[in-house]
């Protein structure tokens, strides 16, 4: 008879501490008495994938993975446990495990995006057993005041209700270690990931973004320690600066550390150190990141279509010409150059100066939006699908903005956000 495995199916939550999935793979193995896998997958669809002709990913996103994946094994081999890799769809390498072993569940996130749901749908379809947990949202369904097909339209909307609500907390952050009796990878691991590894950290001198949750944690501390959060509010909308936000992005978004961690953290520091509108600002920031992934769960296909999920037709093209000025930084507005140059150079840009490259997109070189979304999604380390299609929807009006869009004036932004040119010489000369 073959030897029974439950599948820990690590997309994007690449940690060990406070992984409810993890934890839960680790319960149904021990009820079950089965044995347990750890599997990530540099899913094609992804790492070979296109849109728009531009790659799904780039080098940043991909350096970035391919060493949380690194750190991640690193800390499954600390307990006895190891991680799989596979340069496979997920069903083709759980079909391939399944032919050595039995298969007895599947447990991964929930997914917050259409082609995740899928690959979820296409293993259930399949015959396998799935258990999805709400491994890096604040707030599990259950405790949301609201049904979720009845998100409220708005983040305003949202927020007061989340804030409204009696005792409502994100869970405590899990302490405890996961426990179970794992299969050791018997395959060559992906060149595709060696590659990735191998690609030079393309130095943001202001904050290394190096991958896996031991740099997420030694930043994080820094941070706090430095007290740059009692000022985040004011800071948070510079163009540039080593705490002039938190630059957890990249660590978030690859799931290096939990939301409800930063949010428990925030509580802590404004009980010891001190609580003012920065301190709460911060997790008014997370509270966006939860809203983009309820919408994007709602939203579905419709997140992704030109009309956007409120259906509604802007008068814009793909001009090759006007893109391709965009891309290299080079509209001769020079603010946008200046951050479009940092992101091709970084991967990471701050959150005014994607609200202004986006406006740029949208409504100065009449490009469609979804031109920028997937630009986006080919440059940013910290790309995560919900804030980044929701986000640039948001901008072209065919989101959730009760506005109805945002468009900027660049020049306005440029000397109020960048007074003395500091940044955009930086990046222009
Ligand atoms: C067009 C556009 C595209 C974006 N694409 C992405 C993306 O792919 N991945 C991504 O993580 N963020 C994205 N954002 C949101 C935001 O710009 C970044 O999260 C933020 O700038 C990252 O820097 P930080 O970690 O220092 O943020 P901080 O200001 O320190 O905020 C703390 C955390 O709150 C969350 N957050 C802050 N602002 C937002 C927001 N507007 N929407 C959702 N979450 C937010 C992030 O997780 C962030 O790390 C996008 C914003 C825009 C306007």
């Amino acid at each position: 008879m073959k030897t029974e495995v439950v599948v820990w199916l690590v997309r994007d939550t690449l940690r060990v501490s406070d992984n409810p999935a993890l934890q839960r793979a680790c319960q149904i193995a021990q009820s079950k008495e089965s044995k347990l896998v750890a599997l990530a997958c540099l899913e094609p669809r992804r790492w070979a994938g296109k849109q728009f002709g531009l790659p799904r990913i780039g080098d940043h996103w991909a350096r970035f993975r391919a060493q949380s994946i690194f750190k991640l094994r690193k800390e499954m081999e600390a307990l006895d446990a190891g991680l799989w890799l596979s340069a496979k769809e997920p069903i083709h390498a759980i079909n391939w495990i399944h032919q050595q072993y039995s298969v007895a569940a599947v447990v991964c996130d929930d997914p917050v995006a259409t082609e995740e749901r899928l690959e979820i749908a296409r293993l259930e379809s399949d015959g396998y057993l799935t258990c999805r947990v709400y491994v890096d949202d604040l707030f599990r369904p259950e405790q949301l005041p609201f049904k979720l097909d009845k998100l409220p339209a708005t983040f305003s909307g949202f927020r007061k209700l989340i804030e409204a609500t009696p005792n409502l907390s994100p869970d405590r952050p899990i302490n405890t270690l996961p426990t179970g009796s794992w299969i050791v990878q018997p395959w060559e691991d992906p060149i595709e990931w060696h590659k990735a590894l191998d690609i030079p950290l393309y130095c943001n001198k202001e904050v290394p973004l190096l991958g896996g949750s031991e740099a997420a944690y030694q930043h994080w501390n820094a941070y706090l320690d430095a007290r740059a959060l009692s000022h985040y509010k004011e800071t948070r909308n510079e163009f540039y600066g080593p705490m002039q936000s938190s630059h957890l992005s990249a660590w978030l978004s690859h799931g290096c550390i939990s939301p409800r961690k930063i949010w428990w953290d925030t509580l802590h520091y404004e009980e010891k150190v001190e609580s003012n509108e920065s301190t709460y600002w911060l997790r008014f920031e997370l509270l966006w990141r939860e809203y983009f992934r309820w919408y994007s769960r709602n939203t579905d296909r419709t997140l992704f279509r030109k009309t956007g999920p409120r259906n509604r037709l802007l008068e814009t093209d793909q001009n090759h010409c006007r893109f391709d000025m965009w891309k290299r930084g080079q509209t001769g507005c020079d603010i946008v150059d200046a951050a479009i140059r940092e992101l091709n150079y970084t991967g990471w840009i701050s959150n005014r100066a994607r609200q202004l490259v986006a406006s740029h997109l949208i409504y100065e070189f009449d490009l469609d939006w979804r031109l920028g979304a997937a630009y986006f999604e080919s440059q940013l380390v910290d790309y995560d699908v919900a804030s980044n299609w929701g986000n640039w929807a948001y901008i072209a009006g065919l989101g959730p903005d009760p506005r109805g869009g945002r468009i900027f004036n660049l020049n306005n932004q440029a000397n109020r956000y960048d007074p003395k040119g500091f940044y955009r010489n930086r990046w222009l000369s």
